[in-house]
């Protein structure tokens, strides 16, 4: 069976794409491979970090990969944080953090449009792909629920008055920017390696 490693250790997404793929492909973690090191993402988009990611990975272990990078891009910023989403607020920082910094940069905007975007870069068979999962939504004024991570208190997906926070893991996983672009993904992969 043809052998792809996704560049992650997230438990849950391993899980959610082993269950898709299982009988077609086998999907191996960073740990699975040995790989201890942290990939700098380095790259001044999604994309490129996730290129970077995937680029590691076959250079050093050389196994074809998959990889992922995500941003909350809001339009009145220019698209920021976008690929600066995890430090927007320095090094290190707290979920927190980046939300109460992305709630003052938007004190006095009226314009609250924003949208996650997922990219996913994969390196196959010489072959390299990306593929883009986009949700549209608003930032809100004030965080609200308690599900979820990083800034789903503050988002809220277009046709939902609940932010991601509030409406909860199982319905953000069916909507998701991730989602969209898994889904993506899985179509090309089971498409191409499905033997049946
Ligand atoms: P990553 O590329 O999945 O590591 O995501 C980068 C950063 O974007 C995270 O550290 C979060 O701050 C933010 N982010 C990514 N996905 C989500 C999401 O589904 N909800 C809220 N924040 C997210």
């Amino acid at each position: 069976m043809k052998k792809i490693v996704f560049a992650t250790n997230n438990r849950h997404k391993l899980e959610e794409i082993r269950r898709i793929t299982a009988g077609t492909l086998e999907i191996l973690s960073l740990a699975d491979i040995g790989c201890n090191e942290e990939i700098d993402e380095t790259g001044s988009t999604l994309e490129e970090n996730a290129l970077i990611k995937a680029v590691y990975i076959r250079n050093h272990y050389g196994h074809d990969c998959f990889a992922d990078d995500t941003g909350l891009e809001v339009e009145a910023l220019g698209g920021e944080p976008g690929v600066y989403s995890a430090r927007y607020a320095g090094d290190a920082c707290r979920a927190d953090d980046n939300m109460e910094k992305l709630l003052t940069e938007m004190r006095d905007l009226e314009n609250r449009n924003a949208r996650f975007r997922t990219v996913i870069a994969l390196l196959c068979d010489g072959e390299r792909h990306l593929f883009e999962g986009v949700i549209r939504g608003s930032i809100t004024r004030e965080k609200r629920g308690s599900d979820g991570f990083g800034y789903d208190p503050l988002f809220l997906p277009e046709g939902y008055n609940q932010t991601f926070a509030e409406l909860g893991n199982e319905v953000k996983n069916r909507i998701s920017h991730r989602a969209l672009a898994t889904a993506k993904l899985m179509h090309y992969l089971l498409d191409r390696f499905h033997t049946v």
